[in-house]
């Protein structure tokens, strides 16, 4: 279960940002999840619950968006929108592809006090 790890991950991010940035307490999270990045969203938000106690963050409320992949095909010099991962590109069938977001999670936001 890789999403245990993704959630330490960010709440380690925002520990880091708390000591950087000196704030006690994180209110707010808003997390982008990308739409190829294999996160289960209830795994993640259990990770979150778990990873989160006794940090900055222990009372913060986060709210997980999905953001979509973009592809982009070399062979037709077009942007496409990438649903799932091992597709061609939708408009030349060409498999020399790339995609470029959907396939990762960060953390966009956050309010603090
Ligand atoms: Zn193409």
């Amino acid at each position: 279960m890789h999403e245990l790890s993704l959630a330490q991950g960010v709440i380690q991010l925002l520990e880091d940002q708390a000591a950087t940035g000196h704030f006690q307490r994180i209110t707010h999270v808003w997390l982008d999840v990308g739409a190829l990045a294999c996160v289960e969203l209830s795994s993640l938000q259990f990770g979150l619950e778990v990873a989160r106690r006794g940090t900055v963050a222990s009372d913060a409320q986060f709210h997980i968006d999905i953001v979509p992949a973009q592809g982009w095909c070399f062979a037709c010099n077009t942007a496409f929108r990438a649903e799932q991962h091992a597709l061609p590109c939708p408009h030349c069938g060409s498999w020399e592809i790339q995609i470029d977001k959907g396939n990762a999670m960060r953390v966009r936001e956050m309010e603090v006090e």
